[in-house]
């Protein structure tokens, strides 16, 4: 997509710290990341967001992340590592081209991805459960 700085890395218009590709899919490392080895893994074809993907090339992507976590594993030795993935401004989503975070995580790395608990009680979550469920295609 024009102006799409994503897409000028997958079709290798701009540089980055390449690490694996495939037909569908290509990962790098994150050009400001927030550990070493911070990775994201992209589509090389251009939806904004999950909601416009179809289910098989959310799938290819997460091939690809679990090649990645492996090896981020095996390499840089982390103490655990998080997977993410933001959709939309309100979920913190800069880039809008789809892209999964691999994020190695160390003890002590000072980093907080916790939330405040809404609290909801168990026919709340019922309601919830039973509406996504309907929502599922
Ligand atoms: P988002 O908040 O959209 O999930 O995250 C976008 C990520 O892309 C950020 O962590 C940012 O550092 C990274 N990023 C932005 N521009 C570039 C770039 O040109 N090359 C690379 N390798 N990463 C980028
Ligand atoms: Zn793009």
């Amino acid at each position: 997509m024009e102006g799409c700085i994503f897409c000028e890395v997958a079709e290798k218009h701009i540089p980055c710290k390449f690490i694996y590709e495939n037909e569908k899919t290509m990962a790098f490392l994150d050009i400001n990341p927030g550990a070493p080895g911070h990775t994201l893994v992209i589509s090389k074809k251009h939806y904004d967001t999950v909601f416009d993907m179809p289910d098989e090339e959310i799938g290819e992507i997460y091939k690809t992340v679990s090649k990645m976590v492996k090896a981020i594993n095996k390499v840089m030795k982390p103490d655990g590592v998080n997977v993410f993935q933001n959709n939309k401004a309100a979920a913190g989503q800069i880039i809008n081209h789809v892209h999964v975070h691999i994020f190695p995580r160390f003890h002590g790395d000072g980093i907080d991805f916790k939330w405040r608990r809404v609290v909801l009680d168990s026919e709340d979550l019922d309601n919830i459960a039973a509406r996504i469920s309907k929502g599922v295609e």
